[in-house]
């Protein structure tokens, strides 16, 4: 089933000169394809709307703060289960707790700085897509 999923590559992973690296393991899956792809600097109104669930809780703030603390890769993958695949690319939220062979689990080590974000459900997908990219159809 072909989906759409939202990735970002935070500002670690660009700082750290990852965008090739990281967008690479994603292209690589078979029939996945990368459909937008854009650098910017995520602004706070935006990144409010992006993590409201994480409103209040102690690492929001912070959260929010690293998030615009530079320019992101943002981008929409498309292909078959690739909400799921994505994530699973990814690995857990912590890079210690991520097995090695995933994204974090390879290259991070702060809960925070995680390197990736990738839509966990065909909901949230939908929703974020339209955050990051109100215009693509
Ligand atoms: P995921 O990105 O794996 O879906 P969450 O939705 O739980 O994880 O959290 C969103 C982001 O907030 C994480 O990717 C990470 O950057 C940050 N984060 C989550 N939990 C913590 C924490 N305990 N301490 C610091 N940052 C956190
Ligand atoms: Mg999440």
């Amino acid at each position: 089933m072909s989906e759409r999923t939202l990735v970002l590559l935070k500002p670690d992973a660009v700082r750290r000169g990852l965008i090739g690296e990281i967008t690479g393991r994603i292209e690589s899956k078979s029939d996945w394809a990368v459909t937008a792809l854009e650098l910017r600097t995520l602004d706070r109104s935006t990144l409010e709307q992006h993590y409201a669930e994480h409103v209040g809780k102690p690492f929001y703030e912070p959260l929010v703060e690293f998030m615009a603390s530079g320019p992101s890769v943002v981008m929409v993958v498309e292909g078959e289960r690739v909400i799921e695949g994505v994530r699973a690319l990814a690995g857990p939220t912590d890079p210690i707790a991520a097995p090695p062979g995933s994204i974090r689990g390879d290259f991070g080590t702060i809960v925070r700085e995680n390197l990736i974000h990738a839509s966990d459900s065909e909901e949230s997908a939908a929703r974020e897509l339209k955050i990051f990219f109100p215009d693509f159809s």
